[in-house]
């Protein structure tokens, strides 16, 4: 626990020579651990010297989907004190410009793609994250535009920078927005602390080794999450393994870079676990030994099929949230995920206690209320919104997650439902999820959705949005019949829909926003 140890460090204290560190996928350009220490470096030093100036606490925005050069930059950054905050690319420019506003980055790293959709109004100095060490003709039709990475990371770096910035594991190092799924998108501080202790965390939890390649990552899930970010981070900072970098998600694509560079470790979110089981025959997974599976909840039909289909790989889960940087509990063995529902065990330096919402009592093993958790890895509090942080973290440190789940006898973690996605049907509450992993056990529906419906006489009812298995003519009051047998008569579904897909962000998450406002807009 050395208090001056902060992430950069930590990757100077591995710098193994000769190890390939990152991978582009689709170009096949390889960076050692050598030459990335290398381009860190000579990026900060451009960073910190003018025109750039970046100073620390200063922030710097990174705009870009996955790339080898999203690590290079984050780093950079965050060595200089810098704070790294993400957008995701996908956002449209007036969501951006509000995530702007609220983190004032003094600079940018984006590609030329995304270039348009960053604010005109804000003075900000762009760098482009292209390959390359010389600007185009056209990149001067913006004159925010000042180098490329490739450019400032050739710039000589300067030993006294390190010295002259004395940065503390306690400094910030990323402002991540949470994703927005239940309620406006907060940003979400933590520090270099939180970062290495959950680098630490992961490693230890799900066994990944620390030495000259013995692990090799695929990263696919979005850097700019607290998922991806976390990622990178554990396969650069903590394995010294080599990161393989896929721009975006496509399966034909990440299987030829599973098999091309003998991916060991593979982070992955619920949907694409999905499309490996439902494809007919086993896909060809090369020397993968480990899928981690997290961002949503992971059914027990889902384990079991890839459990099934892919004997030879490990699957894995972990829970958490962006304010805890990453992950409160995971399972780490096959043995643990087969326990139908579980989130696994808490994480090492974790305390937990499950919490009555209403009372504010601390309640027994088997009893479900809000999850509330205390680790290194808990974040700061929310930027600049300090009414939002008292009502989130507690004075001691307590994070309550707004997730309702219960721990037994064993100290398995169950998440039953987000506090803010429960239903309100008459006095009762109901959890959507629970439906959800009902209704997904019927042989013919293959994905759903349950949302609250709102009715002036009961508030709220149970609505399904469902996906039918090819040819099935599945019909309405089957669907509402199978669930009625099943539960209590104020949890039965009451209406349904079917759909050809269920929307999902980039975590994997229901984005249950978009369905309610697609039923209620037929009212
Ligand atoms: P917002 O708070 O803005 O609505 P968000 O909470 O969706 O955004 P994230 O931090 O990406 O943003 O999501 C964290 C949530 O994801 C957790 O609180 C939990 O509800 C859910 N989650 C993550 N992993 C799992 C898992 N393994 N099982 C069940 N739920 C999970």
């Amino acid at each position: 626990d050395d208090p001056d140890l902060d992430v950069v460090t930590f990757l100077a204290s591995r710098q193994h020579s000769g190890v390939v560190a990152l991978v582009d996928a689709a170009t096949g350009r390889r960076i050692t651990f050598p030459e990335l220490w290398r381009s860190v470096a000579g990026a900060a030093a451009a960073l910190a010297s003018p025109p750039l100036s970046l100073r620390k606490g200063d922030v710097a925005l990174i705009l870009s989907p996955n790339s080898v050069h999203f690590p290079v930059a984050a780093l950079a950054a965050m060595s200089l004190g810098a704070v790294v905050t993400t957008a995701n690319p996908i956002n449209t420019p007036a969501e951006i410009a509000k995530q702007v506003a609220d983190a004032r980055p003094v600079l940018a790293f984006t590609t030329r793609d995304l270039l348009p959709k960053l604010p005109r109004a804000v003075a900000l100095r762009v760098i482009l994250l292209e390959t390359g060490t010389r600007l185009l003709p056209s990149d001067a039709a913006d004159p925010r535009v000042v180098a490329t990475i490739d450019e400032i990371s050739a710039t000589p770096p300067d030993p006294t920078l390190r010295q002259n910035r004395k940065i503390t594991q306690d400094d910030q190092a990323t402002l991540l927005y949470s994703s927005g799924t239940t309620g406006p998108s907060k940003g979400v501080v933590a520090t270099h602390r939180n970062l290495i202790s959950m680098v630490q965390i992961i490693m230890n939890r799900f066994r990944l080794e620390r030495s000259d390649a013995a692990e090799t990552f695929l990263c696919t899930v979005p850097m700019f999450h607290v998922y991806g970010l976390v990622a990178f981070a554990t396969g650069l900072l903590g394995c010294g393994a080599t990161v393989v970098v896929l721009s975006k998600f496509e399966l034909p694509e990440m299987l030829r870079s599973i098999n091309e560079y003998g991916v060991t470790y593979l982070p992955l979110v619920p949907p694409i676990l999905v499309a490996m089981v439902a494809h007919p025959k086993p896909l060809p997974l090369g020397k993968l030994r480990k899928v981690l599976s997290g961002g949503a909840p992971l059914g027990k039909e889902l384990i079991e099929g890839f459990r099934d289909k892919y004997p030879q790989v490990e699957i894995l889960q972990g829970y958490g949230l962006t304010e805890s940087t990453a992950i409160g509990a995971s399972t780490d063995s096959a043995e643990e995920s087969r326990r139908y529902g579980t989130a696994g065990l808490l994480s090492p330096n974790t305390e937990a206690k499950i919490v009555d919402p209403d009372s504010g009592d601390a309640l027994p093993v088997n009893r479900t209320g809000e999850l509330w958790l205390r680790g290194p890895y808990v974040m700061k509090g929310y930027f600049k919104n300090t009414e939002a942080t008292q009502s989130t973290v507690t004075p001691d440190g307590w994070l309550k997650t707004g997730d309702l789940c219960y721990i037994d006898e064993d100290g398995y973690l169950f998440v039953v439902d987000r506090l803010k996605e429960l239903i309100k049907y008459k006095g009762y509450q109901v959890p959507p999820a629970e439906l959800e992993a009902l209704l997904l056990t019927h042989p013919e529906i293959t994905d759903v959705a349950v949302i609250p419906f709102p009715d002036r006489e009961v508030g709220q009812f149970p609505m399904a949005y469902v996906v039918r298995k090819k040819g099935s003519n599945l019909s309405e009051r089957e669907v509402m019949e199978f669930v009625a047998k099943q539960v209590a008569p104020y949890k039965k579904v009451r209406k349904v829909a079917f759909v050809t897909d269920i929307p999902k962000n980039a975590s994997g998450k229901i984005l249950r926003k978009d369905l309610i406002k697609l039923a209620t807009s037929k009212l």
